[in-house]
């Protein structure tokens, strides 16, 4: 296995990087100081991001990754706590004209009650007739007032309504995002932070269930001498084409992963030992039948694999790690091979 599966955090990562990461994570804690759920998410993101080891070459991706979800996050945020604020101005405005209008209700029953009183005590024709007009007069006054609240009501609940489905909108394009932070942008497969999601769920599953859980670390054999050969552009689109036929090969609900430059972890739900081999033996032969052509040439990618069975008191780092002395024992014996751990 190569060392970028295995790498030092103290001999790979320059200060330099690690400071403007380290400045990226509070500008992102102070973008988000609205909400704090999300908050804490994002932090807490970052943390395990930060605790991981990682090579300078990870800790570049690391940082663009962080500045294209932060360039994101932070405008669609500012979105969603203006159509909050317009919901809350809006909704201001309607208590204001409830009681604009309970007000008004008020001061007519008082004087209609008033002219009640008038009425009763009124004595000739004259009197009566102006009682009878103030009536009308009030009655056509909060007449007007009630119509005005009406119009004005249902105009508040259209700006509502407005406001609330943009809310949905970005709150879907938010997730959206966030969602972006978990997957590798050459492969669009699971990045480590993805994978970790995905192993803690399908641990968690496949003890549920007693069902079995397969986890197979796979690395591109001879890649250096690849880029070497066709150049570093190619090399990355090598990645893309395994990472395709990956996905075309395996079923949906296996998770594939990038897990470090030309390493892929894959898990396989609800697999055997024996079945996982032939999973990716099969992906094997694909990648060998599917050939990767890139400039009228064809490029033969080649890998090898260590297939690991979840014990059953086994952790995600217990079973990487036997499935990572299984991929060791593959270079080993001659590459392109998959093989078992114990
Ligand atoms: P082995 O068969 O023993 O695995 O040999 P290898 O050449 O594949 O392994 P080694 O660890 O020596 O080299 C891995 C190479 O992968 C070196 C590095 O430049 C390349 N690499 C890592 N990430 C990327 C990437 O994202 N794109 C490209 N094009 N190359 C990458
Ligand atoms: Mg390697
Ligand atoms: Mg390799």
């Amino acid at each position: 296995m190569s060392d970028s599966a295995q790498p030092d955090p103290g001999s790979g990562a320059r200060p330099g990087e690690l400071l403007r990461l380290l400045r990226l994570a509070v500008e992102n804690i102070g973008e988000l100081a609205v909400d704090d759920e999300w908050l804490h998410g994002q932090v807490a993101m970052l943390n395990e991001l930060l605790a991981l080891p990682v090579s300078a070459r990870d800790l570049e991706d690391l940082e663009v990754r962080l500045r294209e979800t932060l360039e994101r996050q932070s405008g669609l945020k500012a979105g969603l706590i203006e159509a909050r604020d317009r919901v809350r101005t809006t909704l201001a405005q309607f208590i204001d004209h409830l009681s604009d209008l309970t007000a008004s209700a008020g001061e007519y029953h008082d004087r209609i009650e008033r002219c009640a009183a008038r009425l009763k005590a009124a004595s000739d024709i004259v009197q009566l007739t102006s009682v009878v007009d103030e009536v009308m007069r009030e009655t056509r006054q909060i007449q007007l007032a009630a119509l005005r609240s009406r119009d004005e009501l249902s105009a508040v609940r259209a700006r509502v309504e407005e406001a609330e489905r943009e809310m949905h909108k970005l709150q879907r394009a938010l997730a959206q995002a966030t969602e972006l932070a978990r997957h590798d942008s050459l492969t669009g497969l699971l990045n480590r932070k993805g994978l970790e999601d995905a192993m803690r769920r399908e641990l968690a599953r496949s003890r549920r269930r007693a069902t079995p859980l397969c986890v197979a670390l796979i690395d591109i054999d001879d890649f250096k001498q690849l880029n070497d050969t066709h150049g570093h552009q190619s090399g990355d689109a090598a990645l893309a084409h395994l990472a395709e036929l990956a996905r075309a090969t395996l079923r949906p609900q296996d998770a594939l992963a990038r897990y470090g430059g030309e390493e892929f972890v894959f898990l396989l739900p609800d697999t055997s030992l024996d079945q996982a081999v032939a999973a990716i033996s099969r992906l094997q032969r694909e990648l060998a039948r599917r050939e990767f052509v890139r400039g009228g040439h064809g490029i033969a990618i080649r890998f090898s694999a260590g297939v690991a069975l979840l014990g059953a008191d086994e952790g995600k780092d217990g079973v990487l790690a036997r499935a990572d002395g299984a991929l060791y024992a593959a270079k080993r014996a001659g590459k392109n091979r998959v093989v078992t751990a114990n």
